[in-house]
């Protein structure tokens, strides 16, 4: 009798699973509670895979030797908690997907930055020359990639990509039993997501550092050496790969850091630098971020000269600090992305000139009180956008003068149009999910944009 797999979830990771697993030879049932989008079906066909949806049938799901739980559903979704109980393996994508590859992974996580890292990594790998996909929690499904990879093994002998740069999130970490990536970053630590690991961020910390859990001494472990809960957590559970920290505050042994203006990148006894000023991404996470991608690459010996042009030129992702437009001498930019207080600290930070704020949304138990001191010193009106904007006026309501509440993106951004003067930014950096007003946070970074350009 075949294997039997079954996936829960039909959107991206899911459906690419389905394909991995029929081109293994499994036997495969996909199922999603709620509906699949019309594409995905239409991919299931192709590859005659069996799917439901609008429900679960239990009887199919619990007769499967392996489940792939998409990284969406909790673990307390009653059908997974029949599973548990009936004994059958419950992975995630990524775990599924690793054993059928033999690339060199480089694993990317932390609460925020993964996707502008990923990206960058990415970059940095493929413009140096090696075979590499970026996957997991963007673009195409690292599933499907292993399948195509592997496909071209079986005819030419050997696989499309040698390398893969995977962003993870904790959901996708918490359904791993064996992966482990060769490279692996851990790039900061924010409470978020709170909800799903019953409200305590240890539960959290602890499902971020499962990136490591099953490195060995010849793989490699790097993060922010500055975080003081990364540094905390390591004391207690200390890691068995070789250690490479980056920091924009001390110098160090081995590693990256910053010297007189300049990243400065140090492993055994190979040195690479760069000025900051020349970096292609602005503020001080973005330091960060273009130190954790470059160690990855020096280690994977990216040409230096490599190195540097791609950082100069990168960018950023859209609806990160992304620059739309400057009018009337106001430059405006989307931060559309920055669904939590610790992306919006850093957005502030990196503000140069007076800022008109826009924040607000669907608030996740957010504290506002380590903005303080920097929405002090920065913003000078604040523009709220959400339904529910009382948090955001209690909070900022002594400090800053002009404060306005609106209800769509096209209230805001006229509201934002006139208290900003000559030289200030217009900023929206929301610190809150989007979907009380919209879609989700690419439909509020697009909106803002076209808002924007029909100023
Ligand atoms: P993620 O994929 O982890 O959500 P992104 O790269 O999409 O991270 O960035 C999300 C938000 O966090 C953006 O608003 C971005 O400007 C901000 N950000 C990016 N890198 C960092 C970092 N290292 N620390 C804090 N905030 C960051």
């Amino acid at each position: 009798m075949k294997n039997r797999l079954v996936v829960l979830g039909g959107g991206e990771s899911g459906v690419g699973t389905a394909i991995l697993g029929k081109n293994k030879g499994f036997e495969v049932f996909v199922s999603d509670f709620g509906k699949i989008k019309d594409t995905y079906k239409q991919v299931l066909i192709h590859h005659e895979i069996e799917w439901e949806e609008g429900g679960h049938t239990e009887a199919k799901i619990l007769s499967a030797t392996t489940v792939m739980k998409s990284p969406g559903i909790p673990e307390t979704a009653p059908i997974v908690k029949k599973l548990k109980e009936a004994g059958v393996r419950v992975i995630s994508e990524i775990e599924f997907a690793s054993a059928y590859t033999e690339a060199t992974i480089v694993g990317i996580t932390g609460s925020n930055g993964k996707t502008t890292t990923a990206t960058l990594t990415y970059e940095l790998l493929k413009q140096g020359g090696l075979s590499v996909a970026l996957g997991g929690n963007i673009g195409k499904s690292f599933a499907e990639q292993v399948s195509e990879s592997t496909l071209e093994a079986q005819e030419t002998g050997e696989e499309k990509y040698k390398n893969f740069v995977l962003e993870l999130s904790s959901f996708q970490l918490d359904g791993i039993e064996t992966f482990a990536p060769h490279i692996a970053l851990l790039l900061n630590l924010s409470p978020d997501h709170l909800d799903r690991y019953d409200y305590k961020y240890e539960n959290y910390i602890a499902s971020k550092f499962r990136i490591a859990m099953n490195q060995t001494e010849d793989d490699y472990f790097i993060y922010d050496a500055d975080d003081v809960e990364i540094a905390k957590w390591l004391e207690k559970n200390p890691v068995k790969s070789h250690k490479l920290p980056f920091s924009v505050t001390k110098e160090l042994k081995e590693g990256a850091y910053i010297k007189n203006n300049e990243i400065i990148i140090t492993i055994q006894n190979t040195n690479l630098a760069m000025p900051i000023a020349s970096l292609g991404i602005k503020g001080q996470h973005n330091q960060k971020n273009a130190m954790a991608a470059s160690t990855v690459a020096h280690l994977l010996k990216i040409r230096k000269a490599t190195i540097r042009e791609c950082l100069e030129s990168f960018q950023g992702v859209e609806h990160r600090l992304e620059k739309v437009l400057k009018i009337n001498n106001v430059v405006y930019i989307n931060d559309s992305k920055a669904t939590n207080v610790n992306a919006t600290f850093y957005a502030l930070d990196s503000m140069e000139t007076p800022t008109v704020w826009i924040v607000g949304g669907v608030d996740k138990g957010n504290n506002y009180s380590e903005l303080l001191a920097l929405v002090n010193e920065k913003v000078k009106a604040i523009v709220c956008l959400g339904v529910d904007n009382q948090k955001i006026l209690n909070a900022f309501g002594n400090i800053v003068d002009k404060m306005v509440e609106t209800q769509s993106m096209e209230q805001a951004i006229k509201a934002a149009y006139r208290l900003a003067e000559r030289g200030d930014t217009v900023l929206l950096s929301p610190a809150c999910a989007s979907f009380d007003l919209f879609e989700n946070y690419e439909d509020r970074g697009r909106q803002f944009k076209e808002a924007v350009r029909h100023l």
